[in-house]
């Protein structure tokens, strides 16, 4: 059996996967800020975690999925400001529309889901814990991080700290000790905020995904296998969770970083809400179905940029439809034959597993599902019906096709449809060639064919 290998952004390798505990994954993934309608550029990390979930699950492990909603931000309170409701209204609101948006789009709900205003007291004993260690300091009711204290910073975006300080990728900060350090509680005057031991405040955005990934996999020291999010999250955010843990525990907080790449929009510029260029998904579906958007998200190795424009969307339902056109025979012509369409999982998708355990690369995995829509195309056209045959290619594409998360539509069959159907098989075995003309035709105006 060939083993999983992983691109890991710590070591920039291929890395063999192994988990901490044998049949056992923790997968945690950095979700995202709610204050706004879902856009395309959201979609990219739920559903190649979901695609990676789902395939370590069909491979036997007991796969622990967190994903966080970031309900505590500047951008939910100016957005709340603008439209003059509660922060937390507004944050529900859109966490809801996530939650309907993956509902939409097949994508299946992590194991766990936690929010930031549900954990500030966790997320305070942390803070206080890393004051204690030495890690972070108070000024004026505001608590930062001493980033100079961990020797490994800046270990997954492999930027130089001299670069950082001499660039204007940091905002200067008086209360600051060094220029990079990053703020872990904020004092604020806003009304949105929550009694500390330093002020009235909240947590900056770096500690919340620690706090959780501690809280749920206490057991294992809050030490995970896999951490994901986009390639953007690599600065700052994931090197600071990563300080933040080597402080706590002395650990890169995860084995293995997987970073996706962008969703880039017409010339390839990054699809976001500053530029003017986002595309909400509810507006992309009203173009495309769920399927044909995945398909275009998954048509692309994770790691690559992914441009949104119309020659890559037409390709995505072109390949979809075929794919499609082929489980939608396959299904009628068990169904003809009474079949229920129970299947068992198939293991007998070599081609496809190993695409997937090479660092989840979804165009080879496409490029064994292409080989078997046409396998099967043939024996359908040659009107072979042996019933085991065809169950079989059913269990093996179907098993594909879950594993990439797709919702298949699978026809309704009546009596009289499948009274039809046998005449024309009748008719084209009898060799009556005008009948099974006619019937065929009857077939393919009910869609049956
Ligand atoms: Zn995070």
């Amino acid at each position: 059996m060939k083993d999983i290998y992983l691109y890991n952004s710590i070591s920039n390798n291929l890395e063999k996967f192994v988990p901490l505990k044998e049949g056992k994954v923790s997968l945690y993934v950095c979700g995202p800020t709610v204050y706004n309608e879902p856009h395309i550029g959201n979609l990219r990390p739920p559903i190649v975690f979901d695609v990676l979930f789902r395939f370590l699950t069909y491979l036997g492990n007991d796969v622990t999925y967190v994903s966080n909603y970031t309900d505590v931000d500047d951008k939910i309170i100016n957005r709340a400001k603008e439209l003059n409701v509660e922060p937390l209204k507004l944050s529900s609101f859109y966490i809801e529309e996530f939650k309907k948006m993956r509902e939409k789009m097949n994508i299946l709900p992590p194991t766990y889901t936690p929010k930031v205003s549900e954990h500030i007291p966790d997320i305070i004993a942390y803070i206080e814990k890393l004051i204690e260690l030495g890690y972070a300091y108070v000024n004026d009711g505001d608590v930062y991080f001493s980033v100079d204290k961990i020797k490994d910073y800046l270990l997954l975006s492999k930027m130089r700290k001299e670069d950082l300080i001499a660039g204007a990728r940091i905002e200067v900060n008086e209360k600051k000790r060094s220029p990079l350090d990053f703020a872990l509680w904020k004092k604020t005057d806003e009304n949105f905020n929550w009694a500390s031991p330093w002020s009235k405040g909240r947590p900056g955005w770096h500690t919340e995904c620690v706090v959780f990934i501690d809280e749920i996999f206490k057991a294992q020291d809050g030490l995970i296998d896999i951490h994901g999010g986009g390639f953007d999250l690599k600065f700052p955010h994931h090197d600071n969770e990563m300080a933040q843990a080597l402080a706590m525990h002395a650990h890169h907080l995860a084995h293995y970083w997987m970073h996706n790449g962008f969703i880039t929009f017409g010339n390839d510029e990054k699809m976001s809400k500053s530029l003017g260029n986002v595309i909400t998904i509810s507006d992309a579906l009203k173009f495309y179905e769920p399927n044909v958007l995945r398909t275009f998200i998954l048509s692309s190795s994770y790691r690559a940029p992914i441009s949104y424009n119309e020659i890559n969307l037409i390709n995505a339902k072109n390949n979809f439809e075929k794919i499609d056109h082929t489980y939608h025979a396959l299904s009628l012509r068990l169904l003809f034959l009474d079949d229920d369409l129970n299947y068992e999982k198939s293991d007998a998708i070599e081609d496809f597993i190993d695409a997937l355990k090479d660092d989840l690369n979804t165009p080879n995995a496409y490029k064994a599902i292409f080989d078997l829509t046409k396998e099967i195309n043939t024996y359908l056209h040659r009107g072979l019906d042996d019933v085991n045959t065809l169950k079989n290619y059913y269990a093996r594409l179907k098993t594909m096709l879950d594993i990439l998360g797709y919702a298949m539509h699978t026809p309704n069959v009546s009596n009289e449809d499948k009274l039809l159907y046998n005449s024309y098989i009748t008719a084209k075995k009898n060799k009556d060639f005008a009948r099974s003309d006619a019937l065929r035709n009857e077939l393919l105006k009910k869609g049956l064919y």
